[in-house]
């Protein structure tokens, strides 16, 4: 997994909790981004006040070109600026400050710079690759005519892990389960075979795994993953997020769905043409058919009538949509535990301890937010395989956008005027 570019950081960057005043962070990463303001109060005040805005990504920006994609988040956020209001405070003569929460593979050369590596989770603007993302975005800021400073780059993991351990000394690990998935975890640096500089004065380094593009012979893909992938806008890549994340397993529903109407006629004779669109069975639609908790599944029935143009379903057919449904999610949240458990078993937390360490896994991304039985699975394996003695000291705690108030604090951390 550590195969590819992992910018590592030192835990000392993530630490410092005495910043003071006004910060932005802006989250991209998936079919979303969202621009937020905090007010910072220092050691004893933390987060007075923050705000936030989700603003969606027209779908055509995402395989058009970067400046056209920059341009909209950086009008975006010109909005937002200047909605603030006066509980927010930027001292006398200076400029505004940003973090700014990449979440795609970067080559990290700095704080506040970094390359593209390659797009994922649906983006494909290939003028970006290769270029400072940084670089990119404070060009569209120039454009808009606003006066703002990117002091710190980082991904969602990187900014969880940041957010979750201000309010958490105990975090080691930062998991993101969203349109796509990847975590980071605090290793100790001399078990980092790949760092050659200095060791940081506490010996702890933070890993961004990108773990989304794990891949093995030991991970068995069916047909339906397959095709997927070969049709995918990055072939052979990400195969792990392939499995597991929201961007892909409505997907992979559809396609299971597709085969059982081809071969068995699950929806009667004719196969209905909606079904043959890849990505109309989004995620959130099939979390919803799969919650329905209703004796006839009338929630199903309306799901595959409206999204998928299918009438008149019968209770055993929609009783197979829901199984459908079922071994997807459980397959992702199962294979998404694995994960968990190997990054504590990296570290030596898979065993009981004569201390009970607490360890603390931050998590963000809307896919463990709102898919109940998705989330509930993954604890449920973490718990099957750790064993109730270390469960125990192990906790999930949702950072809900944890990686944007990272992101703002990892800016007020390395603000320019320190
Ligand atoms: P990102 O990963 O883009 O930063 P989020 O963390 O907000 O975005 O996660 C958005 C993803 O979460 C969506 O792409 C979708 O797959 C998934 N998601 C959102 N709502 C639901 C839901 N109700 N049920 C299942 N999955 C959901
Ligand atoms: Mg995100």
């Amino acid at each position: 997994m550590l195969e590819q570019k992992c910018p590592t950081w030192q835990l000392e960057m993530l630490l410092q909790s005495q910043e003071k005043g006004l910060f932005y962070a802006l989250d991209l990463g998936g079919t979303n981004f969202r621009v937020l303001r905090v007010q910072l109060g220092g050691k004893e005040g933390r987060v007075v006040k923050q705000e936030c805005e989700e603003i969606s990504i027209p779908t055509n920006l995402m395989t058009g070109n970067s400046h056209d994609l920059f341009d909209f988040i950086a009008a975006a956020l010109a909005k937002f600026v200047a909605s603030e209001g006066e509980d927010f405070h930027l001292p006398e003569g200076r400029q505004r400050e940003l973090g700014f929460t990449f979440s795609f593979p970067v080559k990290q050369s700095s704080i506040s710079s970094g390359t593209l590596i390659k797009w994922t989770k649906g983006f494909a603007i290939n003028d970006t690759v290769g270029e400072d993302v940084v670089a990119e975005l404070s060009r569209a800021l120039d454009r808009q005519g606003l006066d703002m400073k990117v002091t710190a780059l980082v991904n969602d993991t990187i900014g969880t892990l940041a957010g979750g351990r201000y309010d958490d000394n105990d975090v080691v690990v930062a998991v993101i389960l969203g349109t796509g998935t990847n975590a980071a975890y605090v290793e100790r640096a001399n078990a980092i075979p790949k760092w050659h500089g200095l060791l940081p004065k506490s010996g702890d380094m933070v890993i961004n795994m990108e773990w989304g593009n794990f891949r093995s012979s030991h991970l068995p893909l069916t047909e339906f993953d397959q095709a997927l992938d070969a049709e995918s806008l990055n072939p052979g890549e990400q195969i792990y997020e392939k499995l597991i994340s929201g961007m892909y397993l409505g997907e992979i529903v559809r396609r299971i769905l597709l085969k059982m109407t081809q071969e068995a006629s699950l929806f009667g004779d004719d196969i209905p043409p909606k079904l043959k669109i890849p990505y109309i069975l989004t995620t959130p639609h099939m979390s919803m058919m799969h919650h329905d908790g209703s004796s006839d599944l009338r929630t199903v029935g309306a799901q595959l009538r409206d999204i998928l143009g299918i009438q008149n379903t019968s209770l055993k057919t929609r009783r197979l949509v829901v199984a459908v449904c079922d071994i997807v999610a459980k397959r992702g949240s199962r294979l998404a535990a694995a994960g968990i458990h190997g990054i504590l078993k990296k570290l030596g937390r898979d065993i009981p301890s004569s201390d009970k360490q607490r360890t603390v896994i931050a998590m963000d991304g809307g896919l463990y937010e709102h898919y109940t039985i998705f989330s509930e699975s993954l604890e449920s394996t973490l718990q099957e395989i750790l064993g109730e003695e270390v469960s125990s000291s192990v906790v999930i705690k949702l950072a809900n956008d944890g990686s944007g108030i990272g992101a703002a604090l990892l800016a007020a951390a390395h603000s320019q005027y320190l």
